[in-house]
């Protein structure tokens, strides 16, 4: 999974030969026919073209690996590809990501990773810690995918015993020992966490594990790790990855439906008072063609029909018989939606397309976008 510690990595080969480093948008909302082949095409010949001979040669090899790529392992696209390879097959590393990305080709003496970079910017990253009482795992889900990051096991803290005594300590006396054993058990996994946390700038944390292990953590949090919680799960504690996922999905679900109405109720209510932002159609192609949106935000399963100028790429919902822009010819499309999402894209804006239909966004047209100014 994508991390800040990977990138870093990354940008340690810097200087290490040269790297081609691809971005497509593979995302069949917005490849209807399946174009981005078409896109890989074109930029790797813009690439060989432009190039200088000396370290077109170097690159070569690495660029063909990469069509290669993508031409046979459709099956695993996501939404968005990136790929990063180094001269001489010297490295090699390879994303599927759940969000569409703007189709670049890049060469240089360096991987690429800004629009990586950029993911995990603007896409929250959740940290579930379980916890129990010897032992915790950390883990992280970003765009749909866990990953396991490490484990705290605090040796030392007895078990629970059978029967009361243990040795011949008496009953309470063994529970002040367990306590005090948990209590250390319990402060190491904080303090880790706490550090994870803060490396990875994660900005929300979900905490499971049995009721009571769940109560304990969290009376031990500190202010700051403690505001980052956005749920709790009971969990067992060794679970597998994808058992995890499951059971903190719904939290996560109902946190980003939570995030969304609030986009929803902020996008309409600064286009009401004039901007910067807009709703409705019409008006968000026409941001599109000044290449003001920042962020688009689409309601699911919105889709409409309109006129796409195949010179300059202006979309309009008017029929009209040349382009007001550039003259050029006009052809009616189905899914002008789609396109206009292709185009934020291409144009490095986010593109938000909502969990499930509003209700509230439909009123004013079912899209609306943010814009830059
Ligand atoms: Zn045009």
């Amino acid at each position: 999974m994508l991390d800040r510690k990977e990138l870093k990595e990354m940008a340690e080969l810097d200087g290490k030969g040269f790297f081609v480093s691809l971005y497509l948008n593979v995302d069949p909302l917005f490849n209807r026919g399946g174009d981005y082949i078409v896109h890989l095409k074109n930029m790797l010949k813009n690439t060989s073209d432009n190039l200088d001979r000396e370290i077109y040669k170097k690159v070569k090899d690495s660029m063909s690996r990469i069509e290669n790529y993508v031409l046979t392992s459709k099956r695993l696209f996501k939404k968005g590809l990136a790929v990063i390879a180094g001269e001489d097959n010297s490295f090699w590393k390879v994303y599927h990501l759940n969000v569409p990305v703007k189709n670049e080709l890049i060469v240089d003496k360096f991987p690429y990773t800004k629009p990586l970079m950029d993911l995990l910017d603007n896409y929250q990253r959740y940290c579930v810690l379980i916890v129990g009482k010897d032992s915790a795992r950390i883990f992280v889900v970003h765009l749909g995918e866990i990953v396991e990051y490490g484990e705290v096991y605090t040796e030392g803290v007895p078990g629970k015993h059978k029967k009361g005594g243990w040795f011949a300590l008496s009953q309470n006396h063994y529970e002040r020992h367990i306590d005090y054993h948990v209590g250390l058990h319990l402060r190491d996994v904080v303090d880790k966490l706490g550090s994870f946390i803060s490396g990875e700038y994660i900005g929300r944390l979900i905490i499971g594990g049995s009721q009571e292990s769940i109560a304990m953590v969290k009376d031990m949090l500190p202010k700051e790790l403690l505001n980052k919680v956005i749920g709790t799960v009971k969990i067992e504690m060794f679970a597998k990855p994808d058992e995890v996922l499951s059971k903190v999905e719904p939290v996560v679900r109902e946190f980003e439906r939570k995030k969304e109405e609030k986009d929803i109720q902020s996008l309409i209510e600064m286009a009401l008072k004039g901007g910067p932002a807009v709703i409705g159609l019409d008006d968000v192609l026409k941001a599109l063609q000044d290449r003001r949106v920042m962020k688009l935000i689409v309601s699911k399963d919105f889709e409409n029909g309109g006129y796409h100028c195949k010179g300059c790429g202006f979309l309009t919902t008017q029929k009209i018989d040349d382009c007001p822009y550039c003259k050029g010819k006009i052809e009616f499309v189905e899914h002008i939606v789609g396109i206009a999402g292709k185009k934020a894209i291409e144009q490095g804006a986010l593109v938000e397309v909502l969990s499930e239909p509003s209700e509230e966004l439909k009123r004013y047209g079912s899209i609306g976008a943010f814009l830059r100014y």
